[in-house]
Order: C-alpha cells, then sequence, then structure tokens
C-alpha cells in the first residue's frame, strides 16, 4: 500500500447530555474540518470522520473496527464537548492502532458579544479534551498530543507528519526482510534479537540462501540487462569503460529485485563475508533498490536495513532523501571538525547532491571483481541520524541531530559516495554522547524525517528513545540513560 492509500479516523467525542441540535451540529462540524483539512494540502493522507462517540460502546465498537480495518492507519480523536472519558476506557484499553488526541477547537476566537451559555454547552473543547486527555495518561496509553487551531497550515503540518509516522508502523508491522547469508563474524552491534524485534516492530527477519540469489542471476536476460542499462545512462555519469562490470551489477540489481518481490520483502542485507557463486559485492545494484525504496543493511546489519525500510515509507513523496549510512573518519581540524560518512559501496543517491557517477574500483576486501558503483556527494541540509540497538531485553533508539554541509575537499580517490556533516552539540560532544549511547557505526541518515518524528514512532512502538540534540551534554545524557536503565528494568 502506498501513504495515500492509508486513511484516518477523525472520532469525535460527546456525549447525549446535550440532546439531539447540539451532536447534529458537532456531527456537521466534524464532517467540515475534515473536508477542509484533506484539501489544506498538508496531510499525505486522508483524514475521515467516523464517528461521534455517544457511549462507551460507540467508544468499544470505532477501536475494534479501527484496529480490523487495514486501510485505518491511525485514529484522530476530538472532543467538541465535554466526553466523559470513563465510557473510553474498554475502548482505549483495546487500541492497536497508533492514536493522536488533536486538542483543538472548531471556533477560532471567542465571540465577544454573541458569547452566552448555549454557546458554552456547545463549544468546550477545552475542558473536553482535558477529560480526555486523562483517561490515556491513567492508562498509559501511547499517544500523540496535537494543540492548535486545526485550520493553521504549521498545525496540518504537525498532524500530516504525525500520519507519515502511522503510516510507517503499519509498513513496520508488515515488514519482511531477506537476509542474504549471516551477519559479519564477530561484529557486536549488528546482531540482535529477531524474536523481540518481530514482537515490537513486526519484523519479520529471515534468511534465503545466496546460492538461491546466484540461480536468479544467473537467469538475468541480456536484454533485461540492455533495458537497466538504458535507464543507468539516463540517470547518471558513466565514468568507466568496464562495461561488463556496470552490466553485472544490473544483473544482481534486476536478481535481487525479483526475488525480493517474489518473497514480499522491503528490505534486505548481504555480506562481504558470503558471496559464494557471485562475481561481485553488489555495490551500484544495492544504492539503486535504495533508491526504490528497499531498505539495505551491510554486513548483514538487518536492524539498519529494516529501519532504513520503514524512514523511507514514512518519507514518501518528499525530496531529501534517506540513506543507509556509516561513520568513517572525523577531520579534527580546529573549528571545522566534520564526520566523513560512507561505506563499501552502499550509499543511497537520493541524498545526492548532483547526477551520480558510475566508477569501478577494486574493493581490497571480499576478494570478488571489481564492483561498479555510484560516487556522489551528499547534499547540504539538516538532516537526523538513526541507529537501533539491541540493550538485552529491550531496543532503544538513539538519534542525533546533524548538519550537512557540501564536502569541504574534494578527495578525488575516495572511490564511494560520501555524505560530510556536523554532529550536534559538536564533533567531539556529540561522539561522546554516541558512544555513551551504544549507537552503532550503521545508521539511517534522513533529510526528510525528523527527531520528532522518530520519537513518535518510538513512543508508539515502546523502544527506548534518546535523542542528541544542541542541547546535549554528556552529564546529563549519562544522567538520563542511567534513569531510563532502571525504567526499563520495571517494564
Ligand atoms: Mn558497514
Amino acid at each position: 500500500m502506498a501513504m495515500k492509500d492509508y486513511e484516518f479516523w477523525f472520532v469525535v467525542g460527546s456525549q447525549f447530555l446535550y440532546g439531539p441540535e447540539v451532536l447534529a451540529t458537532v456531527s456537521k462540524r466534524a464532517e467540515e474540518m475534515c473536508a477542509k483539512m484533506n484539501k489544506g494540502g498538508k496531510l499525505p493522507c486522508r483524514i475521515v470522520y467516523k464517528t461521534t462517540v455517544k457511549t462507551s460502546e460507540d467508544a468499544t465498537d470505532t477501536i475494534i473496527a479501527a484496529n480490523a480495518d487495514p486501510t485505518c492507519a491511525g485514529i484522530i480523536t476530538w472532543c467538541h464537548t465535554f466526553s466523559p472519558s470513563k465510557m473510553w476506557l474498554t475502548g482505549l484499553k483495546l487500541l492497536q492502532k497508533p492514536y493522536c488526541h488533536f486538542a483543538t477547537q472548531y471556533n477560532r476566537e471567542i465571540p465577544d458579544t454573541e458569547i452566552d451559555m448555549d454557546f458554552m454547552n456547545l463549544n468546550q473543547a477545552a475542558h473536553g479534551d482535558r477529560e480526555h486527555g486523562f483517561i490515556a495518561a491513567r492508562l498509559r496509553t501511547p499517544r500523540k498530543v496535537i494543540a492548535g487551531y486545526w485550520q493553521d497550515a504549521p498545525v496540518q503540518a504537525r498532524l500530516g507528519d504525525w500520519m507519515r509516522v502511522a503510516v510507517g508502523v503499519a509498513v513496520s508491522k508488515s515488514l519482511k526482510v531477506m537476509r542474504y547469508g549471516d551477519n559479519m563474524r564477530n561484529v557486536a552491534v549488528t546482531e540482535g534479537d529477531k524474536i523481540l524485534v518481530q514482537e515490537k516492530l513486526g519484523w519479520q527477519v529471515n534468511t534465503w540462501p545466496v546460492g538461491k540469489l546466484v540461480e536468479y542471476i544467473n537467469a538475468v536476460t541480456d536484454k533485461e540487462v540492455d533495458a537497466l542499462m538504458a535507464e543507468y545512462k539516463k540517470l547518471y555519469t558513466f565514468n568507466t569503460k568496464n562495461l561488463a562490470s556496470v552490466r553485472y551489477q544490473a544483473k544482481e540489481e534486476i536478481a535481487m529485485k525479483k526475488m525480493l518481490d517474489a518473497e514480499g520483502c522491503r528490505a534486505f542485507t548481504n555480506t562481504f563475508e558470503d558471496l559464494y557463486g557471485m562475481e561481485q559485492l553488489p555495490g551500484l545494484a544495492s544504492q539503486r533498490l535504495m533508491a526504490q525504496g528497499y531498505g539495505y543493511g551491510g554486513e548483514g546489519d538487518w536492524k539498519v536495513s529494516a529501519m532504513t525500510a520503514v524512514i523511507k515509507a514514512m518519507a514518501e513523496g518528499k525530496k531529501g532523501g534517506t540513506a543507509f549510512m556509516e561513520d568513517y573518519t572525523y577531520h579534527l581540524a580546529k573549528g571545522k571538525e566534520y564526520s566523513l560518512g560512507a561505506h563499501m559501496l552502499e550509499v543511497c543517491p537520493t541524498v545526492a547532491a548532483g547526477k551520480p557517477k558510475i566508477e569501478v574500483h577494486p574493493l581490497g576486501i571480499g576478494g570478488k571483481a571489481d564492483p561498479a558503483r555510484l560516487v556522489f556527494e551528499g547534499r547540504a541540509g539538516k538532516a537526523i541520524v538513526v541507529s537501533l540497538v539491541d540493550m538485552g531485553g529491550r531496543l532503544r533508539m538513539i538519534v542525533q541531530d546533524i548538519e550537512c554541509i557540501k564536502p569541504i575537499m574534494k578527495m578525488p580517490n575516495l572511490p564511494v559516495a560520501r555524505v560530510m556533516w556536523r554532529a550536534m552539540p559538536d564533533l567531539t560532544t556529540g561522539v561522546e554522547c554516541w558512544v555513551t549511547a551504544g549507537g552503532a557505526h550503521h545508521t539511517t541518515l534522513t533529510y526528510d524525517v525528523t527527531a520528532e518524528q522518530m520519537r513518535d514512532f518510538a513512543r508508539i512502538m515502546g523502544l527506548e528513545f534518546v535523542h542528541i540534540t544542541k542541547e546535549t551534554t554528556v552529564e546529563g545524557l549519562e544522567h538520563e540513560l542511567f534513569l531510563n536503565d532502571l525504567a526499563w528494568k520495571l517494564r
């Protein structure tokens, strides 16, 4: 399902106390609000007025129906009037979909001369929403609270951002990851409890033999390769004469795509330690699949692969880019401290500042033929890097704010795509925080999804969330991690 195929249910709270006329007005206005918000251009999915809840049965039936409907990516609640929240209790305990409490009101202003007790009875979101907020707080129901006037573009944009997160949740819950081979030998941070991950995030992580992929590769026809080469020629500059190497990557791309689609997988991993029967480590091939929305993780890193697929799904239609990334090396010159991110081959070209070049170079490790890859500079702009690590019994998501820059040097002999950035709050404090929190060398780098959205995702999924910002100090972070550890032991 694409982003536009999902919808969100607008569920309004009220009660019978006010009489049928008030309830009719509430319904009519809720319809009008959905219609106007859908036209506002800020929501990636449709918001659909579903019902006005007046009894416990209404709330429970609506929530059960939302749980069962695969097109419903979440519910958005609001109380036009007062809605006694004990009647929401049974339903909220059953809720399995993302939940946003939209604390708004129909009218923008208090109508000075018209306000009377009839107006007060009809327009009491200010205290209706407090009653509604209490029950979710009391039940510890994870939810996003967005307050503001519903016709304001920034408020609709925040609602839209949350919708993207909820669609990411739907994608996550059905995500299948194809592993070609196991994790790179002896590496710790790419490991994890696959059962815990399936329980918390829905990811089905399974392995397929590399030999099966080799069968797919050998079955690709010259005609299929010719067609893909024509596409490469349109999109990239050929900076190599070794077309045989490029053609082999095209074969790998076609083969992996067929195999992923046949199994319904939206993410994959491989490792240079297990390429038995393959001529090259997929470079260009993996980069191309990432650009089409598949998640990828090198060295068997299925966590970063799945996270990249989910973040790409959240970012559908956005133009900044989202890539598998690895912190490689630092520039520690005073006042110009930067991180250089890259990978052996596989950086997604959606983050490229210009037209990528196809080049062929030796790999140095893995003992295979020289692989073709896309080489480019990443674009400048605000972004985040995201890492998910297994702490033993729980998953920790670490997000760091970064500012990408145009690389300050050409690095003509570096044969891979590269992104340069300033980590927050500054390079050395940022590194101290990242290392203290146990963040991996592999990350998902995204210009399109914000830290607030990742926090929303972590809340919905029950993950520990750590955010390194321009305000973060090592001391504060250590204290936070210590308290988190205590809190998670109690869960
Ligand atoms: Mn790596």
